[in-house]
């Protein structure tokens, strides 16, 4: 196996109670690289990061992360490396943002042992890139959705690991924060070689961050490969049947994909 391989998945396949959700998936996913997950609702995506990270377990097939299997990794080690921002997230009630941001570094702490000055540190940096330093002493069930997702955003990122989970992360977001979390992730990778896996509903944002789709439908890895030669309306088509077309935006010069309205 090459010490190349972040994830190696073979022959996944997962069901809860019926039929199977996630089936015979194989991918091999190298490290530094920012990886966009898309499909239709309901085909699998959520519940294969699930996987990924090791919230649930695959029913046949296994994962392999960093050449060892997943189910190798004791929870705490495995909360080192990867970080989730989810889909929902009940910040609960009576936690103000910094104890929640601080909820990242849980995985850092010696249990009994209180946060030190670079768990602090990392608190700060991550409300810092986040632009939450003025939320800090709010009880999060005072925020709106959207600042809400941006406090998880912000744990995720003081959590500090090598690899981090975005499910549909700014999915409450004006376009300004959507555009900074985005920008912030890629920098992650680009600049520290960290990997980033999101689930992405808009296709412009996956066509224009991603390095590589991996296109989902019905529980089945429909197409993967570099963004350029997967954003197709080929394979817009096939997994959310709209008719879409393809160019390249002058503006990014990123891919660009346009629907066909009024139909
Ligand atoms: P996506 O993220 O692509 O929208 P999900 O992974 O959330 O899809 O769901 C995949 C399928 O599994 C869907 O049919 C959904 O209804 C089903 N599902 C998700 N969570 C559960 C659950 N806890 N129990 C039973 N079925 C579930």
């Amino acid at each position: 196996m090459s010490s190349h391989c972040l994830f190696s998945i073979e022959g996944v396949s997962f069901a809860y109670t019926g039929p199977l959700v996630l089936d015979d998936i194989n991918l091999v996913l190298p490290p530094g690289k920012f990886y966009g997950i898309v499909g239709p609702n309901g085909c699998g995506k959520t519940t294969f990061l699930d996987l990924l990270t090791g919230c649930k377990k695959p029913h046949s097939g296994t994962i392999r992360f960093q050449d060892n299997p997943l189910s190798s990794y004791d929870k705490r080690e495995l909360a080192r490396q990867l970080a989730l921002v989810p889909q929902e997230f009940d910040t609960g009630f009576g936690f103000t943002v910094e104890e929640i941001v601080l909820m990242g570094r849980h995985p850092h702490i010696d249990r009994f042992s209180s946060p030190a000055e670079k768990d602090w540190q990392a608190v700060d940096h991550a409300m810092a890139a986040i632009g939450i330093e003025e939320l800090r002493d709010r009880y999060t069930n005072t925020l709106s959705g959207g600042q809400k997702q941006r406090v998880v955003v912000a744990r995720a990122l003081a959590q500090d690991t090598p690899v981090l989970f975005f499910d549909e992360a700014t999915s409450s977001l004006d376009i300004k924060y959507t555009l900074q979390i985005f920008n912030l992730a890629r920098n992650l990778v680009y600049n520290e070689g960290r990997t980033v896996i999101a689930v992405i509903h808009n296709l412009n944002l996956a066509a224009a961050y991603c390095d590589f789709l991996i296109f989902m439908k019905d529980g089945r890895l429909q197409q993967y490969g570099p963004t350029p030669e997967t954003m197709t309306a080929e394979n817009i088509s096939e997994a959310f049947d709209v008719q879409a077309q393809v160019t390249i935006d002058p503006y990014n010069q990123a891919h660009h994909v346009s629907f066909q309205y009024f139909k």
